[in-house]
């Protein structure tokens, strides 16, 4: 769930109370659009105003779905969204993260692959491109390199980047604040050092929260312009009493604040959110199968689903053919069809006892 700073909209909110997270979450957020406007939907302004004068000085938000760029009609021939792994190699030991547990072997994506996928996907245009998934970005070798071939396009949408924090530095944290990126995000595990020694215990705290603090430094001044700063903490037992200080300390000195769901629990078992959320619709297809969406791994494999981090869900190699062709070649088409006739759980092993079919 995302909040942020109601005085970004409304510059002279009285902001008399800091509410507490489960109260946030209770509301009906607000509508965004994905640059952070106010959407341009009824009833919108007038709520951002009734939540101002309510002394709320956090609001909830929900971001609307970018445009598809270069003007290409949404027609499924091709993703309209791509998360791109720029290494799975990882500094950190997250103790819910599947990272702990995958059995793939640990490389960087080669430049001339990562080049040959963003002509394409800037050749058809995106509605947005996500550069983070199994491994920190930053210890790629060439990452900055990355990020300038990617600012040199115009069709690839909203263009997301995130890190643990734990590599930045003054050079890093000026090369991100000036690249044309939309998003750059910074993932906490907690904000104390024992909650955060529970859930990440190889993580240096003290170097990440003093990266955070420069980088929020530098972005005082430039709130509301791109590249967006976002902060997150990934909500678990271990934080969960953390959560509403995180919000307090942190939720003006970013443009967006987030306090995230687990996906994973246990580093292997899937969320069994069943349990906790009675609603949720029967299991009888997978919502991840009908996106249009999916991953590239760092060695080039394409993926239809992130709960296949070893790549059990592949439906090509990117360094052997095209987006296009493996979008609409025969593994995929399989997939889609099991899933339609309800075969995948027996098909799929990865889908068997996967709990994740209805979690976006
Ligand atoms: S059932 Fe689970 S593993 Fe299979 S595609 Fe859906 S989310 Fe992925």
């Amino acid at each position: 769930m995302e909040f942020i700073d109601v005085s970004r909209f409304i510059p002279d909110a009285p902001k008399s109370r800091m509410p507490a997270f489960t109260e946030l979450a209770d509301m009906n957020p607000v509508m965004l659009t994905h640059d952070l406007g106010i959407a341009d939907i009824k009833g919108n302004k007038e709520r951002i105003q009734e939540l101002a004068d309510s002394g709320l000085a956090l609001i909830p938000v929900r971001r609307t779905p970018p445009p598809m760029m270069g003007g290409r009609a949404p027609d499924g021939s091709f993703p309209d969204r791509f998360v791109i792994e720029p290494t799975n190699f990882c500094n950190a030991k997250c103790r819910m993260c599947p990272h702990v547990v995958m059995t793939r072997s640990k490389q960087h994506m080669d430049m001339g692959m990562f080049r040959k996928i963003i002509d394409e996907m800037d050749e058809n245009g995106l509605k947005e491109l996500l550069l983070l998934h199994f491994g920190e970005p930053l210890l790629h070798p060439n990452i900055f390199d990355m990020i300038d071939y990617v600012d040199s396009k115009s069709n690839l949408g909203v263009v997301f980047f995130s890190t643990n924090g734990i590599m930045l530095d003054e050079d890093k944290i000026h090369r991100l604040l000036s690249s044309r990126l939309t998003y750059v995000q910074i993932s906490l595990q907690a904000i104390d050092k024992e909650s955060y020694a529970r859930i990440a215990p190889n993580v240096p705290f003290e170097k990440v929260m003093a990266n955070l603090e420069r980088l929020i430094e530098l972005k005082q001044g430039l709130l509301g312009k791109k590249p967006f700063f976002r902060l997150q903490i990934v909500g678990q037992p271990a934080n969960m009493h953390t959560v509403d200080e995180f919000l307090a300390r942190y939720g003006a000195k970013c443009d967006i604040i987030s306090v995230n769901k687990l996906e994973y629990k246990d580093s292997i078992q899937f969320i069994k959110s069943r349990d906790v959320c009675p609603g949720r619709r029967t299991r009888k297809s997978c919502i991840k199968v009908e996106r249009l969406d999916c991953f590239i791994h760092a060695g080039g494999a394409v993926v239809m689903c992130d709960h296949a981090y070893n790549g059990e869900l592949t439906i090509g190699d990117a360094s052997r053919k095209t987006l296009r062709e493996i979008w609409n070649g025969s593994e995929r088409a399989d997939l889609i069809a099991a899933n339609k006739d309800g075969s995948i759980w027996d098909k799929y092993p990865v889908c068997r006892d996967c709990d994740g079919y209805d979690v976006g």
